[in-house]
């Protein structure tokens, strides 16, 4: 049976690039980048040009770019180290729809004497700036917003909270691992002190991603040791996932402009077809000003998305729910809560997430095989207004 992979925004498929990319730091050329022996000291020039490529997606410097172990590490460095630079800023500012990999650190930061200030979203999902305004003051160390939602694909006015964060000194943040390689991002243009990236979300492997740091800004390490990444991050280099997140950052960069595009135009196909096939569904966050070209969550009224989800795994169709995002998470989603849909409409969500591979025939076989599970769905519970 042909599957269809709809979870991009969970993980990518690793690019036949990327692999062909990595292969090789595996197999032969496997010394240690910072051994004094060139066997293991050449493997730095792949280091090195593995930091340009991804700076280069950024419109970063090469410098800015330290590699870690992938989103979760980048996010906990940003908010650990902030909050150690000056022992008059404590306060971090952050979202209410963030991912668990900033929420729940900044939660345990608050555990250890940090303040925490959480601004809201309206019902598109969409950053409210004024409630961001008002947490943000002369003890703010870092105000960490997202790029792009994970769950709606609404994109953040990074721009705007970046201003509200520097006129109060404060440093800016932003996860931006759901929509690096998907939408273009300008670190500099923005005015971002630290980002965030994962390259498994790229279509590069697990377990890497980096972090930009702002030229001038002296963030301290979570992890010491071998004085690696010029002791932002010690750890023996990952060489083939590095390799692997620079060839995945070149790639995304080449297909930036068609693969917004491609996705955008599928997405919205999918969309109009799933709301005009499936009665009693709607698009989360249809009316936000800016979404990510590939993902979006729909709700499903009156049926749970783990019946659908199971039944279009049946089928070779992987999607995933908006509600338990998280491993082992039973929880209705905190971004939809947060945005003001309720617990039973929560349970109904469904998230699909486009990647550069997606087909148009792959869309046409998920809206079939949907309008037809919700028929099957609806006949047991009607969906009532
Ligand atoms: N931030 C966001 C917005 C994410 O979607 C994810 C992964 O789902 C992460 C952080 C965590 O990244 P990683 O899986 O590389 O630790």
């Amino acid at each position: 049976m042909n599957t269809v992979y709809l979870d991009n925004a969970a993980t990518t498929r690793v690019a036949p690039e990327v692999l062909e990319a990595m292969l090789p730091f595996f197999r032969d050329q496997f010394g240690n980048p910072s051994s004094f022996h060139s066997f293991g000291s050449s493997r730095m020039e792949a280091i090195e040009k593995a930091r340009g490529q991804v700076a280069r997606l950024l419109g970063a410097k090469t410098e800015e770019i330290y590699f870690t172990s992938g989103g979760t590490e980048s996010d906990n460095q940003a908010l650990r180290g902030a909050v150690k630079i000056d022992s008059a800023r404590r306060g971090i500012v952050t979202s209410a729809v963030e991912h668990p990999a900033v929420l729940e650190t900044a939660k345990a930061l608050k555990e250890d004497g940090c303040t925490l200030g959480i601004a809201g979203v309206n019902r598109n999902g969409e950053l409210d700036l004024e409630s961001l305004k008002e947490l943000v003051n002369q003890q703010t160390a870092i105000v960490s917003i997202m790029a792009a939602n994970n769950e709606t694909g609404v994109i953040m006015p990074l721009a705007e909270a970046a201003e509200i964060a520097h006129e109060a000194g404060a440093l800016f943040h932003t996860d931006a691992v759901q929509m690096v390689g998907k939408s273009p991002i300008d670190v500099h243009a923005l005015n971002i002190d630290i980002l965030s990236l994962s390259a498994h979300k790229l279509h590069g492997p697990k377990g890497v991603g980096a972090i930009y740091i702002k030229k001038g800004i002296k963030l301290p390490p979570i992890l010491t040791g071998g004085y690696q990444e010029k002791g932002v991050r010690s750890g023996t280099y990952n060489a083939p996932g590095i390799v692997g997140l620079g060839k995945a950052a070149e790639l995304a960069l080449t297909h930036l402009k068609d693969t917004v595009v491609r996705e955008r135009i599928l997405r919205e196909t999918l969309e109009k077809r799933v709301v005009e096939s499936c009665p009693g569904s709607f698009v989360v966050a249809a009316g936000a000003k800016l979404r990510l070209p590939g993902t979006v969550t729909v709700i499903f009224k009156g049926i749970e998305s783990e019946a659908v989800l199971t039944l279009l795994d049946m089928q070779g169709i992987y999607a995933s729910s908006g509600s338990a995002c998280s491993t082992g998470s039973e929880n209705p989603s905190h971004v939809l809560y947060a945005m003001g849909v309720n617990y039973i409409q929560a349970n109904s969500a469904l998230r699909f997430s486009l990647s550069r591979y997606t087909t148009e025939e792959e869309i046409d076989r998920t809206v079939g095989t949907l309008s037809t599970i919700v028929e099957r769905l609806r006949r047991i519970s009607p969906y009532t207004e």
